[in-house]
């Protein structure tokens, strides 16, 4: 039997510190309350932002003037843009500021030269949204000002399950003690619960197919918030919308705004329409608005590289400084080792795997969910997508918010969770997680999750989509999730983590089909090739899916 530790009580629980689950815990404990963040790895290392970012979205009063608009509707046509409420926009652009001020003040760089500068991801003769900072202590800082605020952090504890009272408010919470070789089980109260889990990796194959932990984005970000969320009743939104990411070939990391130079054919011709010369001001923004290019192109024969040979010696070193603090540090290391010189060299690049970021929990403009009680922010929040701008502002609003609904509901007894139905019924599932274990050839998580990307490269993917292969599809996923939940075995605290991340991660399969089986149309990079074309009634709409009665139920509503 895994040991299950005494039950913790708080008033808010936050899962995952990345960025906006410990922005949300200073936000919680600034305004009283007593906040847990349970965090799958490590707070001061963990997530998309472990080991920096370098472009900060915001609207800046003192640098863009009063021109609030005009920056709202840049960000809604920039790589973010797409699938968030403009009240959300409108919300963001109010508050970002301050975060941005509140940052600086705490030692992260956001004038690293001095001043506010604005540079990268950025359209010839257009607002410029992305500050440039030095984000590469970032997490460390954060860590540091949620502990001064005596914010209690959980490393090496994951969520699982959410636990709900009989009023059907968030109770607590399931949580896994991966620290020691067996796992022993943490049973957290809460009145409030964020979740901040991030995005989705591992749900389809990268394009390294043997190396799944080479991903652009945090691998360990694996959809247990949505899959958690929608299994007590939360509505999901635009989970039919893929998004894809690009940079260096085989080398997944995200960075791409951060080179300066131009996108060019292997002829030398520049691809996209914006710049013909490297510009450290815009960068070149054709790999942002246009990411299937290098997809399209290499489909003709035409691989795409971004060729930096004409950048200037002080604009190539203001790059390497750029790619350091975005955490791109083994990119600079591997081009060091094997010789690589951007001054002479061009680097081919490709479009990565897609994952679901700003396609998730459907969120309010407190970050507050259709569930009493539940949370969230970050890339987790399906109707805003903001990255690390976006994770910091909202996180530190879902603290304030969610721990003011905790405090409401302080005079409610925390109940005994260990006895809920549904504990029993994790417990008894992990446990016989452990018991197959018997040497009797039980499959393992990674044989699963291959299988799992497999399905979702061929019937979910970029290439073909259609009632058809969404139908084969969902059959061969729930066939692959039945079989694995019957049969999957583990024998350590590691491989434990592993099998529940592919259990979230295929009951997130199963939603992105049913959601893109209704989107009968084209849309960004949902290409139906049963109904090929835009339908303009969608326009401004958004797909919500929810679980009622046990049954998935898919409605439309406008944007907000
Ligand atoms: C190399 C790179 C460069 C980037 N550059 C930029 C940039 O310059 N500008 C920008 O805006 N964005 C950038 N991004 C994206 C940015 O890092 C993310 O948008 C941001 O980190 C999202 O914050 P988050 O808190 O939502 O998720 P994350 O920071 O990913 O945090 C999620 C946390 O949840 C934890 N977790 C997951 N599952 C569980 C579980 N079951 N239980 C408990 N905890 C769990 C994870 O360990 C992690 O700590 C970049 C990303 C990468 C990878």
């Amino acid at each position: 039997m895994l040991q299950v530790k005494e039950q913790l009580t708080c008033d808010v629980l936050i899962i995952g510190g990345g960025i906006a689950g410990l922005m949300a815990a200073v936000g919680a404990a600034e305004k009283g309350a007593s906040v847990i963040v349970a965090e799958k790895a490590d707070t001061r290392r963990s997530g998309s932002g472990a080991t920096g970012n370098d472009h900060f979205l915001c609207y800046l009063p003192e640098y863009h003037g009063d021109n609030k608009k005009e920056i709202i509707q840049e960000m809604e046509e920039s790589q973010i843009g797409g699938c968030c409420d403009p009240e959300l926009f409108e919300l963001f652009a109010d508050l970002s500021g301050d975060q941005v001020r509140e940052w600086h003040s705490w030692g992260i760089d956001m004038k690293p030269r001095g001043d506010w500068e604005f540079t990268g991801h950025a359209k010839p003769g257009r607002p410029r949204i992305f500050l440039k900072y030095a984000g590469h202590n970032q997490k460390a800082v954060l860590t540091r000002e949620a502990k001064k605020r005596n914010v209690r952090i959980l490393n090496h504890h994951l969520l699982n399950q959410i636990l709900l009272n009989d009023e059907g408010q968030v109770a607590g919470a399931v949580c896994l003690d991966v620290t020691e070789d067996i796992p022993s089980v943490q049973i957290i109260a809460c009145r409030s619960l964020i979740m901040c889990t991030g995005n989705t990796t591992r749900l389809y194959l990268p394009k390294t197919a043997g190396w799944m932990f080479n991903t652009a984005n945090c691998p360990a970000c694996t959809g247990v918030g949505r899959a958690s969320a929608y299994r007590i009743g939360a509505r999901l939104i635009n989970l039919d919308m893929p998004h894809t990411h690009a940079g260096p070939k085989y080398f997944n990391r995200c960075g791409k705004a951060t080179w300066i130079g131009v996108y060019k054919s292997m002829d030398g011709k520049p691809v996209g329409p914006f710049v013909k010369k490297p510009t450290r001001e815009l960068g070149d923004i054709t790999g942002d608005i246009w990411m299937e290019m290098f997809e399209m192109r290499r489909k003709a024969g035409e691989p795409v590289f971004m060729d930096c040979t004409e950048t200037s010696p002080e604009d190539l070193e203001y790059m390497m400084w750029g790619l350091s603090n975005e955490g791109n540090t083994s990119t600079l290391d591997y081009m060091k080792e094997e010789g690589i010189d951007l001054r002479r060299h061009m680097i081919e690049f490709q479009q990565f795997e897609p994952i679901l970021v700003g396609r998730g929990i459907e969120v309010d403009k407190k970050c507050a969910s259709n569930v009493p009680g539940l949370y969230a922010a970050g890339e987790e929040t399906g109707n805003f997508r903001g990255d690390i701008g976006g994770s910091a502002t909202f996180g530190r609003l879902a603290g304030t918010c969610a721990a003011e609904y905790a405090l409401k509901n302080r005079s409610q007894a925390s109940p005994e969770l260990k006895k809920l139905p549904v504990v029993q019924e994790s417990l008894d599932f992990y446990e016989q997680l452990f018991t197959r274990a018997d040497g009797t050839g039980h499959p393992g998580w990674k044989e699963a999750n291959v299988a799992l990307g497999q399905i979702m490269n061929d019937y979910a993917g970029l290439e073909v989509r259609s009632e058809n292969m969404f139908k084969a599809g969902l059959i061969y996923l729930r066939r692959l999730r039945e079989k694995t939940r019957n049969i999957l075995a583990c024998t350590n605290s590691h491989d434990f983590m592993r099998c529940l991340e592919v259990l979230d991660l295929m009951e997130v399969g199963e939603l992105v089909m049913l959601c893109g089986r209704e989107r009968r149309e084209c849309r960004g990079k949902h290409v139906r090739v049963d109904f090929p074309f835009t339908n303009p009634l969608n326009n401004n709409k958004f797909l919500q899916i929810q679980k009622v009665s046990g049954e998935p139920v898919l409605t439309w509503r406008n944007k907000r």
